[in-house]
C-alpha cells in the first residue's frame, strides 16, 4: 500500500469564514427577528413593529422609536465585532443590554440584503444605507424619517441555497415569529408591539404599553388564558444557598391545553431552562392531572454573576448557579399555590 499524499492545508477566504459564522448566528428567520427586536430594546424603544413576508425569507422589517444610530457610526455598523454596548471583558459581569457581541447585524449582511434607516434626536432628516458582506454599499442618503430605526432584511439566505430550500419546505417561520413576539410582549409591558404579514390589515400580535402584566397577557394570549391565571411569587435571600426573586402567573385547573406553554425570562433575557420546565410539569401532573399542560409565565431575577450570558448566541438554554436549590424552591411555591386553589375550588363546588 502506498501512503496517500496528505491534502494541502490552506486558509479559507474571509468571506467564506464569515458566511459560515453568519449561518450559525442566524439559523432561521425567527433568529433574525429576535436579534433585531433585542437591538430595539437596547435602544430604549417604547414601540416595536414587525412586518414579515414569506415567512421572513422575502422580508423582515423591524421598526422602532429608540435612540437611533449616529451618522458617524454608519460605516462600521455592520462590521463584525462592532458594538456600542461592551468595551472590556469585565463588563460582561454586569451587562444589562441584550446584545454585546456586535455580531448580529454583521451576520445578517453575509446572508441577506440589509437596509438601515435611522434618525437621532434633534436631526431634521434621517439616513438610509444598505449593507452587503459587512460593508456599506453606498454613502448614506439623507431621507425623511420618524423617530428611531428601521431595519429591513431582504432575501434571507439568498446565497445559501440548501438552507433556503429547507426553510421553504418546512412549515414557515411566521408562527415562530408570532410566538416570539407574544413572549416578548407579555414581559416588556412598557413597550407596545405589533407583528403582521406584509400587506395584511390585521396584526397577529398587537399589544399596547400597560402597567398590568395580566392585561398584557389578556391582549396577547386571550381572555380565557388570562382568566385562568394565578399570581405566584418567591423571594430568597439566603446567601448560603441561593439569592433570587421570582414572580409569575401560572394556570389553574380551568386551563386545559395540549402542550405546556412556558415563557421564562431570567434577568430579562428570554431563555429556556429544561430542568425547571420538567420540575413544574411534574408538580402539575401530581396536583392537577386534568390540567397537566399548564401556561406559565415566570420572571426570575438573580445576581448577574450567577448567570453566564456569554453562551453561544443562539443557545437559549441556560444553567444557573445553585440551580437545584432554586428549582426546588420554585417547585414548592407552585405546588402550594396549586393545592390551595384546588381546595378553594372543591370547597366552592361542594357549597
Ligand atoms: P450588539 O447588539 O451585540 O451590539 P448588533 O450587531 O446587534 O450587535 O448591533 C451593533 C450595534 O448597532 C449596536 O451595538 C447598536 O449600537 C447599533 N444598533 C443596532 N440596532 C439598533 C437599533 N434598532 N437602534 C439603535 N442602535 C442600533
Ligand atoms: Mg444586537
Amino acid at each position: 500500500q502506498v501512503a496517500m499524499e496528505p491534502p494541502k492545508i490552506h486558509r479559507l477566504d474571509e468571506s467564506v469564514v464569515n458566511r459560515i459564522a453568519a449561518g450559525e448566528v442566524i439559523q432561521r428567520p425567527v433568529s433574525a427577528v429576535k436579534e433585531l427586536v433585542e437591538n430595539s430594546f437596547d435602544a430604549h424603544s417604547s414601540s416595536i413593529n414587525v412586518v414579515v413576508k414569506d415567512g421572513g425569507l422575502k422580508l423582515i422589517q423591524v421598526s422602532d422609536d429608540g435612540h437611533g444610530i449616529r451618522y458617524e457610526d454608519l460605516p462600521i455598523l455592520c462590521e463584525r465585532h462592532t458594538t456600542s454596548k461592551l468595551s472590556s471583558f469585565e463588563d460582561l459581569q454586569s451587562i444589562k443590554s441584550m446584545g454585546f457581541r456586535g455580531e448580529a447585524l454583521a451576520s445578517m449582511t453575509y446572508v441577506a440584503h440589509v437596509t438601515v434607516t435611522t434618525i437621532t434626536k434633534g436631526q431634521l432628516h434621517g439616513y438610509r444605507v444598505s449593507y452587503k458582506d459587512g460593508v456599506m454599499e453606498n454613502e448614506p442618503k439623507a431621507c425623511a424619517a420618524v423617530k428611531g430605526t428601521q431595519i429591513m432584511i431582504e432575501n434571507l439566505f439568498y446565497n445559501m441555497s440548501a438552507r433556503r430550500k429547507n426553510l421553504q419546505n418546512s412549515a414557515d417561520d411566521y408562527s415562530k415569529i408570532v410566538d416570539l413576539l407574544s413572549r416578548f410582549a407579555i414581559h416588556h409591558t412598557s413597550v407596545s408591539f405589533s407583528c403582521r404579514k406584509h400587506g395584511a390589515g390585521r396584526a397577529d400580535v398587537s399589544s399596547v404599553a400597560t402597567i398590568s402584566r395580566i392585561d398584557a397577557i389578556r391582549s396577547v394570549y386571550g381572555v380565557s388564558v388570562a382568566r385562568s391565571l394565578m399570581k405566584v411569587e418567591a423571594l430568597d435571600n439566603d446567601p448560603s444557598s441561593s439569592v433570587f426573586q421570582m414572580d409569575g402567573f401560572i394556570s389553574n385547573s380551568e386551563y386545559v391545553a395540549k402542550k405546556i406553554t412556558m415563557v421564562l425570562f431570567i434577568n430579562d433575557r428570554l431563555v429556556d431552562c429544561t430542568a425547571l420546565k420538567r420540575a413544574l410539569e411534574i408538580v402539575y401532573a401530581a396536583t392537577l392531572p386534568k390540567a397537566a399542560k399548564p401556561f406559565i409565565y415566570m420572571s426570575i431575577v438573580l445576581p448577574p454573576e450567577h448567570v453566564d450570558v456569554n453562551v453561544h448566541p443562539t443557545k437559549r438554554e441556560v444553567s444557573l448557579l445553585n440551580q437545584e436549590v432554586i428549582i426546588e424552591k420554585i417547585q414548592s411555591v407552585v405546588e402550594s399555590r396549586l393545592r390551595s386553589s384546588n381546595e378553594t375550588q372543591i370547597f366552592q363546588e361542594q357549597t
